[in-house]
């Protein structure tokens, strides 16, 4: 029997959690592992966690994938996205503060990987083009671009796994004047760095993360105003001066902006800070997962399998309160299916076990029972298959506390420590205010004088 094919496409933190789970399976000396080949539309992986200067097209023309930008901290405790396989303690070799900025997270991430052994799979400058199943050979066949040859490659597989992302195409609303607003207007996905904002007036449409994280930033260097324009509800955080949240905003005249509520002001610039769209360009309407930014999207059998044809395997699709734990649980647990350790209940008995999770999915009531909800999903999984065992449930503590510590100081709440779940290891603190630094490299951080906490006992 000839062995077994698998695409995974896109080498970011969930692709790579599935060439991992595939190392870990092979170091455990399981014989006849498929063949697996990586496509990635840009040329290194780390998904989102890798910075492009870049907005618009990339070299290749291609959409850039990035939405990160200069100064992005962690937005949540980093030991609630400890890799069980890997801690903090064994790449950094010391306790380091509970929000790292974003290139320490990377180097993290990276740390993780046998580089050697992972890169042989991946095909960089390969966007996926298009991917058809037929029915009657069961096989998927995958389309790619290699920007490296300048010729399409066509491969057929048994198992193609979606490990796209889902922050990367802008959900861009229209506000009746904006055409003739005369400053900048752009997409939270098209913001690089916020000093671009020193002294404007910046307005922020959205009241989620991205309006929250990049309000932050836009005050912390030095914005002259920054408001931000909810929808439904205002975030309601103790805003500094400066910063302030208005109801939806109605039109534009000019360069002001009038809002439901009849006031108005003037502005420089504009960041919709309005969400992403699940954008799958390469699958065909009968493979394609339609949903939106939720924990638990339908026709996803254990958040992963699409219902129409269990062979397509989408990770990382979740609205994230955990990350890389969650993808790892997902990668494992897709591992296992694909090597038939773990047999796929058959179509009624799939849907019926979506079922129960989206009714519960739908009486959670407040961010403390979504935060449980994930944390028993990742439970669920983590049960079946051999990922190192977490305490899950002690980090959905942690998360409850990050709410709290948000909540009682939007601007500080990054000067917190936790006592990482995996190794017992309690944080340090940073030396100075969050607002205070500003250098966020790796070399920069990593050379703070942090604040250690002194127990270390599990
Ligand atoms: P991605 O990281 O998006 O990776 C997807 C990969 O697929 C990319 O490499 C992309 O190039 C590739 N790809 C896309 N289309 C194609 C194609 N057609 N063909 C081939 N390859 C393709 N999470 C945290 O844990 N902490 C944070 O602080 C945090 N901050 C965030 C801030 C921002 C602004 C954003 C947008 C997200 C943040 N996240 C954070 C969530 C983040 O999305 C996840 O941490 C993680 O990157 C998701 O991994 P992924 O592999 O599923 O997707």
């Amino acid at each position: 029997m000839s062995k077994q094919k698998i695409a995974i496409l896109g080498a970011g933190p969930s692709g790579l959690a599935q060439l991992r789970a595939f190392e870990a399976a092979r170091r455990a000396g399981v014989q006849d592992l498929p063949e697996i080949v990586c496509y990635e539309k840009q040329s290194d992986i780390g998904g989102m966690w890798n910075y492009t200067w870049r907005t618009g097209l990339d070299k290749n023309g291609e959409p850039v994938h990035g939405s990160m930008y200069r100064y992005l901290w962690s937005n949540g405790p980093k030991e609630c996205l400890e890799f069980a396989d890997y801690s903090f303690d064994e790449h950094f070799g010391r306790a380091i503060p509970s929000y790292p900025p974003r290139a320490v997270l990377k180097d993290y991430i990276m740390g993780r990987l046998d580089k050697q052994a992972i890169f042989k799979y991946i095909r960089f400058e390969c966007p996926v083009r298009w991917v058809t199943y037929d029915e009657g050979t069961e096989k998927f066949t995958v389309t790619v671009m290699n920007h490296k040859t300048g010729e399409q490659e066509t491969n057929e597989f048994d198992h193609v796994v979606v490990a796209t992302g889902h922050f990367s195409t802008p959900n861009m609303p229209y506000f009746e004047g904006v055409e003739q607003f005369p400053g900048r207007v752009l997409h939270a996905h098209d913001f690089r760095d916020a000093l671009e904002f020193k002294d404007q007036n910046v307005l922020l449409i959205g009241a989620s993360y991205s309006a929250e994280d990049i309000g932050s930033q836009c005050y912390k260097y030095g914005a002259k105003s920054v408001t931000i324009s909810y929808r439904s509800n205002p975030i309601g955080f103790d805003w500094p001066q400066g910063m302030e949240e208005r109801p939806l905003l109605a039109h534009f005249e000019g360069n002001t902006g009038y809002f439901a509520d009849g006031s108005s002001k003037q502005f420089d610039a504009i960041i919709m800070c309005t969400g992403y769209l699940f954008h799958f360009p390469f699958l065909p309407d009968e493979l394609r997962l339609q949903t939106h930014n939720c924990l638990y999207p339908d026709n996803l059998y254990k958040g992963v399998f699409f219902q129409n044809n269990p062979k397509l395997i989408y990770l990382g699709m979740q609205d994230q309160y955990f990350t890389f734990n969650m993808f790892d649980a997902q990668a494992w647990y897709a591992r296992d299916v694909m090597l038939g350790k773990i047999a796929l209940p058959a179509a009624d008995e799939r849907r019926q076990d979506m079922q129960q999770w989206l009714s519960r999915h739908e009486a959670l009531a407040g961010c403390h029972a979504a935060i449980d909800f994930q944390a028993s999903y990742i439970r669920d999984l983590n049960n079946e298959t051999d990922y190192p065992e977490f305490a899950v449930e002690k980090q959905a503590d942690l998360l409850k506390e990050w709410l709290q510590h948000k909540q009682e100081n939007i601007m500080g709440f990054r000067e917190n420590a936790y006592r990482s779940t995996v190794t017992g290891t309690m944080a340090s603190k940073l030396p100075a205010r969050w607002l205070d630094i500003k250098d966020d490299s790796l070399e920069s951080f990593m050379s703070l004088d942090f604040v250690e906490n002194k127990s270390f006992d599990k």
